[in-house]
């Protein structure tokens, strides 16, 4: 079973209504579905906070907190998928930059449902 980490972006966490935190991104991973394709074990869910400056570094302290290196980290779809988008930083560009520092291969989205 893989092991991942999801990231949320905080602002539409704590804005929007449709993500307490959330059961569809963990729906997706108890299930296999949408981009993340295989049953997989939620290892961290980390928040995004604007301006997005705080994700490499929280990201790199739940894995070392949790002691455990996730196989696949997913941007939510939230996040990857916002319209309007992420006002600082291209979710492509983000991923980019979490996978240079991890060198874990990192996911644009994680679920497919509405
Ligand atoms: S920086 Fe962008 S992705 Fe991160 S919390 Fe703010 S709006 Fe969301």
């Amino acid at each position: 079973m893989e092991k991942v980490a999801i990231v949320g972006c905080g602002s539409y966490m704590d804005r929007g209504y449709g993500c307490p935190g959330e059961w569809r991104c963990l729906k997706a991973a108890a299930l296999g579905e949408g981009q993340i394709t295989e049953p997989s074990q939620v290892t961290a869910f980390v928040r995004c906070e604007c301006p997005g400056r705080t994700l490499v570094p929280n990201v790199g302290m739940a894995m070392k907190l949790s002691e455990i290196k996730p196989d696949m980290i997913y941007l939510s779809t939230c996040l990857a998928n916002a319209k309007p988008g992420c006002p600082y930083t291209e979710a492509k560009d983000m991923a980019k930059i979490l996978e240079d520092k991890t060198g874990i291969k990192v996911v644009l989205g994680t679920h497919d449902y509405h």
